[in-house]
């Protein structure tokens, strides 16, 4: 097996497919490198926000074309807030959404880049440690094998091995959010098409969410910063439970309900702040490079986005010879200069609303009353 490329994609999420994607018609030799055999779990709440179809469609239409043809999904046009006060505000998508299960989703993203000639796939192999040099990168396996390239994208999530090595300092746990979910039937009174977020008193600035799945299955969760986790010593499994069984309205919709599997839970890397998140033959990106929603907790759009740029960098690097630190920086700031400014806005809400009942309350009724308000929230989606 051939063990020398020009690229190595670390990871097979959403990031690490989508980059190499990126490069399907670069011309040059990647290997996409994954410690899980696919399908395969990802805790997540599912949701695949409505941009993801344009990330796929700038590098292929027929990869846009292909995501169409996903039966198992289900589409979502309306993002329902219930305020503290249990006031509702409905917000039209102004293009749907969709929610379809990681391991569905990731498969499909895999399938996609299976068709690239140029991409060798290697799954069930774990990075174990990643060396950069002046001259090109080297990852050893576990089983002793060594994988070498001219540079490396590191896809491979938030604990993974090349934020750890090659960015160490951009780890930062307490900036992060802590999730979980689990699969549930049977939940009653539910919206149509509709992505629930409901911001209960005791649960700020964390949220609680349910969101639909085809057969009439549904993804619910709760999210909430890490730091606020510790302080309050709360165990986020228990405090789901005690949600659906005691809220007076979720409760009441989840009387009837049956859980499919365990609540499951992970880290959510937050983009708080720019980070460097290049150097010398390297780049990082999704989940690797912190890039998840300070206020929503959505990751896979970003992943996609980098992912992306990360690729259209890896060609600009091979066609100028350059992999320097100083080359590499163009990725960073062609990916802050696309999500920064809108991820800005998320921080404020994160900071001032999220933290505040009455300021919630008060957005909910301002947009219940004010279709501008409404129309303007649309946008931010
Ligand atoms: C509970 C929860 C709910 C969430 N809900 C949503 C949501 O509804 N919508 C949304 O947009 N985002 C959501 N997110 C965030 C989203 O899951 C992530 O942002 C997204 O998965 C990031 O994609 P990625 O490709 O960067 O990383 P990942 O999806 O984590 O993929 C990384 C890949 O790298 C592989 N890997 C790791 N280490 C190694 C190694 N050493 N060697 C080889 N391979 C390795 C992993 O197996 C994995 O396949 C949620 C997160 C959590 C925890």
């Amino acid at each position: 097996m051939k063990s020398d490329f020009d690229v190595i994609i670390s990871g097979a999420g959403p990031a690490g497919c989508t980059a190499a994607l990126a490069l399907g018609s670069s011309g040059l030799s990647v290997a996409l490198i994954e410690k899980e055999r696919f399908p395969r779990e990802k805790v997540c709440g599912d949701a695949i926000p409505a941009y993801v179809p344009k990330v796929l469609g700038t590098i292929d239409p027929s990869f846009r074309a292909a995501l169409e043809e996903i039966e198992d999904k289900q589409p979502v046009s309306i993002c329902r807030y219930v305020a503290p006060d249990r006031t509702a505000l409905d917000i039209a998508f102004r293009e749907n959404g969709m929610v379809c299960r990681r391991p569905v989703f990731d498969s499909f993203l895999l399938k996609l880049a299976s068709g690239l000639d140029n991409l060798t796939i290697f799954t069930g192999k774990l990075i174990k440690n990643i060396r950069t040099g002046s001259k090109g990168v080297a990852v050893s396996t576990g089983n002793g094998e060594e994988i070498t390239a001219r540079l490396l994208i590191g896809c491979d999530g938030s604990t993974g091995v090349s934020k750890r090595i090659l960015a160490p300092s951009i780890h930062e746990p307490s900036e992060g959010s802590v999730a979980v979910r689990a699969y549930f039937s049977g939940i009653k009174d539910n919206p149509h098409e509709t992505l629930e977020f409901h911001f209960l008193k005791d649960l700020l600035p964390g949220y609680f969410w349910i969101f639909p799945l085809p057969g009439n299955e549904f993804n619910a969760g709760i999210g909430m910063p890490s730091a606020i986790v510790t302080s309050r010593k709360l165990n986020l499994r228990d405090t789901m439970m005690k949600i659906i069984e005691t809220d007076p309205v979720i409760g009441l919709r989840f009387s009837g309900a049956s859980m499919k599997g365990n609540i499951k839970g992970y880290y959510l890397p937050l983009f708080t702040r720019k980070r460097k998140i290049s150097g010398e033959r390297f780049m990082l990106c999704g989940d690797a490079a912190s890039l998840v929603n300070p206020a929503t907790g959505a990751g896979i759009g970003q992943a996609m986005q980098s992912g992306r740029y990360a690729g259209w960098q890896a060609a600009e690097c091979f066609r100028k010879n350059d992999f320097s630190d100083e080359f590499m920086k163009s990725y960073d700031l062609t990916l802050y200069g696309k999500l920064w400014r809108s991820n800005r806005n998320y921080m404020i809400i994160r900071n001032l609303v999220l933290k505040n009942p009455a300021v919630l309350n008060l957005a909910s009724r301002a947009g219940n009353s004010n279709r501008y308000i409404r129309k303007a929230l649309a946008e931010k989606l």
